[in-house]
């Protein structure tokens, strides 16, 4: 029996793809599928998005997007992050194109100019006039999901710095761009977080029209009660006060479910429970309100379970938590469901 279970619902992120679209209007919606589709897998994803309104993929590195390449021969894919002097080569032999922040532009290959206007991350400080392979100019949103004021000004900067080239591909929004920013749009949308239906705001995605792609669940692999005074896991951080139920769950932070998420909720048999004691490497503890037989279902992400509320127990974004989810033979069984 596997230890748990990921389920990624093709079918969700289609319609959330479809929600980013119609919200876009005019502008095209790219599939951002890096890491590999935020921890969802790739492939399934582009694929999925690619059907579903979205015109072209990005990712941060060339080997992710030769590796898309072999399953989508015809399709656009930019390479968001630096490139190096090889991979430009494997780059231009496979047909993909470059984001280029430095002076120097790879000739031979597409390539999206991408200016500084905030981020102070990638990007040039100042725009060249753009030479015969600049077919699209870019920038990126620092602070969308939280920030009305800087977010107008980054879009009013690159505005300015490449109104006199409105022949080129613009864009600069990301999922919180796209969602709530309508000046933002330009010609085309990067969106990553939105379309695997978690919010760019950490809110409930619901609220945006959107639903969570990615499914974990597990079961409850022992059940004991705990005396007053007995206590579960390292550190002994959590003490029966009085007789306590709790279940064993065979996942832990090797699997992606972070230590910090000590105090979170999960649904037992579909009821909210609390996640008790420290979180080991392989397992981890539930509050029960009544003894439950092994092999009970146990969600823990998805179903309910907003990866939102987890992310703000252990002080970080869904981001960083759906791409930590680790699957393989001695973790999580994923299975891809379409409908
Ligand atoms: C990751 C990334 C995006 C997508 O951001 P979301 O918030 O996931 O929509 C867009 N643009 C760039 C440059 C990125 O690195």
């Amino acid at each position: 029996m596997y230890r748990s279970e990921v389920t990624v619902d093709l079918a969700a992120l289609r319609r959330n793809a479809r929600t980013l679209a119609r919200a876009l209007d005019a502008a095209e919606l790219w599939a951002v599928v890096k890491a590999n589709g935020y921890g969802h897998g790739a492939a399934h994803v582009a694929g999925a998005a690619l059907g579903s309104g979205a015109t072209a993929l990005c990712v941060a590195t060339v080997p992710e997007a030769l590796e898309l390449r072999r399953e989508f021969p015809g399709v656009r894919i930019i390479v968001m992050g630096p490139a190096g002097n090889r991979e430009i080569g494997h780059a231009r032999d496979a047909g993909l194109e470059l984001v280029v922040s430095g002076s120097e532009i790879p000739p031979g290959i597409p390539v999206h100019l991408k200016l500084d206007t905030g981020m102070g991350r990638w990007g040039l400080a100042e725009l060249p006039v753009p030479p015969v392979e600049v077919v699209g100019l870019m920038s990126h949103l620092a602070s969308a999901d939280c920030d009305a004021a800087f977010t107008e000004h980054q879009v009013e900067r690159f505005r300015a710095a490449t109104d006199a080239h409105s022949h080129l591909t613009r864009h600069i929004a990301n999922s919180a761009g796209a969602l709530r920013y309508p000046s933002a749009r330009f010609d085309a949308a990067r969106c990553g977080i939105a379309l695997y239906g978690l919010s760019p705001f950490g809110t409930d995605p619901a609220e945006d029209g959107l639903q969570p792609v990615l499914h974990w669940q597990s079961h409850l692999a022992q059940v004991k009660q705990l005396q007053p005074g007995e206590s579960t896991g390292y550190g002994r951080r959590y003490v029966a006060e009085r007789p306590t139920w709790i279940g064993i769950v065979p996942v832990g932070y090797a699997d992606g479910f972070r230590r910090a998420l000590t105090g979170t909720e999960i649904r037992v048999a579909g009821e909210p429970r609390r996640v008790v004691g420290t979180i080991s490497m392989d397992a981890f503890a539930v509050e029960l309100d009544r003894e439950l037989p092994v092999g009970t279902p146990v969600v823990l992400l998805g179903h309910g379970v907003l990866a939102e509320a987890h992310a703000r127990v252990a002080g970080t974004i869904t981001y960083e938590l759906v791409c930590g989810i680790a699957s393989g033979p001695t973790r999580a069984r994923r299975t891809v469901v379409d409908g």
